[in-house]
């Protein structure tokens, strides 16, 4: 009876063994062993690709690979052509199958100012780490568009700015950033008598730098992107977010272009346009802004 147990309770804790397949085909690196690959973005921000998953793929694919090998459940049909491959992402793409498209993560580390990084972290399905401003000195890095990007608020978009406002005026907002950069000294001076880091820090603007790591699978990506590359985003978050596209495209190059064939540069339209594509009727509606969205549509598709 003793010994019965003894040997199940042995079996239970042996190492089970374990079976090494080699790949497909030589392994490459899709960050070509880059430590890092990064783009300035404003006047002290940066994006900087830092790892990703798949890292490294078999030679001759790119890490879309990853994607059809879930989408196939089956490490054998890996050896399938390209373009069979390229043929399958793409029909996941149209067909919102987005499952697979979350097994390529990328990692980034990006330094961008407090009032960008409070809009990016509404994108919840990522993976943050921020800098501490409890635990260290804010360092002294703060905003300044050029004088001629300083935009004045939109008519048509209340969220918006659009053109270039008077270069007076310019001058005069590129002073209230100047007092307001001023608080860092008294930052600097106050936390060194003493006053805690997290509570100085209350006294800083939001055009001061903040930096984070940020891991994302890529459906997630591509729906952040979809967000903030488009030109209602403000344009400081969509030079980050072009930048990031910009570092991923050459890794998943077969997604990307399904990306902009299929989402980026696609269009959606609603029942009451598709009736007034069909009747050649005006959209039945009263709502001026849905006019107004319908007008751009067909002027983008030809229809005035
Ligand atoms: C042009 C623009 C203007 C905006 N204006 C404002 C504004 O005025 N005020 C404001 O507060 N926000 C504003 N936002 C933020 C916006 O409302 C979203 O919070 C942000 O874009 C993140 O989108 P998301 O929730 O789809 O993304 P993610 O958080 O990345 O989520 C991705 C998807 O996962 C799913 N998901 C994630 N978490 C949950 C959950 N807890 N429950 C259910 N589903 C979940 C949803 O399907 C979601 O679409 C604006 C965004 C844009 C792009």
């Amino acid at each position: 009876m003793t010994s019965i147990q003894t040997n199940g309770h042995a079996a239970a804790h042996a190492a089970p063994a374990i079976k090494i397949v080699p790949p497909e085909a030589p392994l490459r690196d899709v960050m070509n062993g880059a430590g890092r690959m990064e783009i300035p973005c404003l006047d002290h921000g940066f994006v900087a690709l830092v790892d990703c998953m798949p890292r490294l793929v078999p030679e001759g694919k790119t890490a879309d690979f990853a994607i059809v090998q879930s989408a196939r459940v089956s490490y054998g049909e890996g050896t399938k052509q390209v373009s069979e491959d390229r043929g399958l992402v793409r029909y996941l793409m149209r067909h919102r199958h987005s499952t697979p498209f979350e097994m390529v993560e990328f990692k980034f580390h990006i330094a961008m100012p407090i009032f960008i990084a409070r809009q990016w972290i509404r994108h919840r399905t990522a993976n943050v780490n921020e800098y501490s401003a409890r635990y260290s000195i804010v360092p002294d890095r703060f905003y300044r568009p050029d004088l001629e990007s300083v935009r004045k608020q939109s008519k048509s978009n209340r969220q918006g700015g659009d053109e270039p406002i008077d270069v007076g005026t310019a001058e005069e907002f590129m002073k209230l950033l100047d007092n307001a950069e001023h608080l860092y000294k008294d930052y600097l001076s106050l936390t060194e008598k003493g006053v805690a880091r997290e509570l100085a820090r209350a006294a800083l603007p939001v055009s001061v730098y903040t930096e984070w790591y940020w891991k994302c699978d890529l459906h997630n990506i591509f729906h952040f992107l979809s967000l903030r590359m488009d030109p209602h985003a403000q344009w400081e978050i969509q030079v980050f977010a072009k930048a990031m596209y910009e570092l991923l495209k050459p890794i998943v190059p077969v997604s990307a272009e399904a990306f902009e064939d299929y989402r980026l540069e696609s269009m959606h339209l609603t029942r009451l346009e598709i009736e007034a594509v069909r009747s050649g009727k005006p959209l039945a509606t009263d709502n001026k802004r849905e006019q107004a969205e319908w007008e751009s549509k067909r002027e983008r598709l030809g229809l005035k």
